[in-house]
């Protein structure tokens, strides 16, 4: 039998939302966006990764998502190419030239691959990579109005001795598994446990809790995130006292209110846990007063900076 012929141009059997990536010193549309089955963030997910989002055409809070990513590419021993103002150019001129005025901007940092398929993480030439689609949110429309449906997950996020959490990961696995335990309880979203029983962070998100006005939320087993540390400098402005600590199922079932945050969606409301109500189970007042601040604070010059989208990369 004479052996197949190799196929160098195929069909792409998928579609792709609009935007453009930056991969290989090139920007290219998403659907050239592509990477080896031989890299390593693939393979192992040995990977790092940072999201933030861009809102009327302005980063928001963009110095934040580097300083983590920084800290991140520094604990798993990887290197990109480029400093800090190197990356937001390239940053900046992928959300200019998709020309989105609302977008996702993921940035990544793989392994990579070595030439020989080592097994010495050492070897690997580490990829980075950058790609800006439109705006995307944990809750759509109509969660955002009546709030998101949760529920408890039984299972345990990933420990910290296992994994640091605030080095951003692509360990999804038990946030996906949690998602489809959610879809068998007729919730929308699943919440996770940390080792010890209490609550952690969801797929996306991290998670808090009001009760008598006190705004509260897990300082163990989560991502520390940009949308959360920005709830603590809105409280802050507020007056209003936002902590972390350790928070049962049990309290979080009991709280007068519950949200979530996310880069993908900002603070988003959840009014049904478990299938029972939160608090009231509509939105909550605290939850509304930090929402509407959350987004006035997109046009803050000192938090937002500003795409230049005539400008050609
Ligand atoms: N927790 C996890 C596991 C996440 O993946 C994310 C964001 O993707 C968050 C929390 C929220 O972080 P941020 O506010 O930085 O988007």
């Amino acid at each position: 039998m004479p052996l197949p012929e190799i196929t160098v141009h195929y069909k792409d059997p998928h579609s792709y939302p609009s935007g453009i990536a930056f991969l290989d010193e090139q920007y290219v549309s998403m659907e050239q966006a592509k990477i080896s089955v031989l890299d390593y963030g693939f393979l192992h997910s040995d990977a790092t990764y940072d999201v933030a989002h861009v809102w009327k055409g302005a980063f928001f809070r963009l110095d934040l998502h580097l300083e983590r990513f920084f800290s991140s590419l520094e604990k798993l021993h990887m290197n990109v190419p480029y400093d800090r103002d190197e990356i937001t150019e390239i940053l900046h001129n992928c959300v200019a030239l998709s020309g989105h005025r609302d977008a996702y901007v993921e940035f990544i940092c793989t392994r990579g691959n070595s030439p020989s398929f080592s097994r010495d993480p050492r070897d690997a030439i580490n990829r980075f990579m950058v790609f800006a689609i439109p705006f995307g949110s944990v809750a759509n429309k109509d969660q955002m109005a009546r709030g998101l449906h949760a529920a408890i997950s039984d299972r345990v996020r990933i420990p910290t001795s296992s994994v640091d959490p605030t080095i951003k990961n692509y360990h999804w696995l038990d946030l996906v598994q949690g998602i489809y335990d959610a879809y068998d309880k007729q919730a929308e979203t699943a919440i996770l446990l940390n080792e010890n029983g209490d609550i952690a962070e969801g797929p996306g998100f991290n998670v808090f809790a009001v009760k008598d006005g006190r705004v509260r939320t897990p300082g163990h087993g989560v991502l520390q995130g940009i949308t959360r540390r920005t709830v603590f400098d809105l409280c802050a402005e507020l007056d209003l006292s936002c902590r972390e600590t350790q928070i049962s199922p049990e309290e979080l079932s009991q709280a007068d209110e519950v949200f979530i945050s996310s880069t993908a969606g900002g603070v988003m409301p959840i009014t049904r846990l478990n299938g029972t109500s939160v608090g009231a189970g509509v939105l909550g007042p605290i939850f509304e007063k930090i929402k509407k601040m959350y987004w006035d604070k997109h046009s803050d010059p000192q938090w937002s900076l500003p795409i230049r989208y005539s400008s050609s990369a």
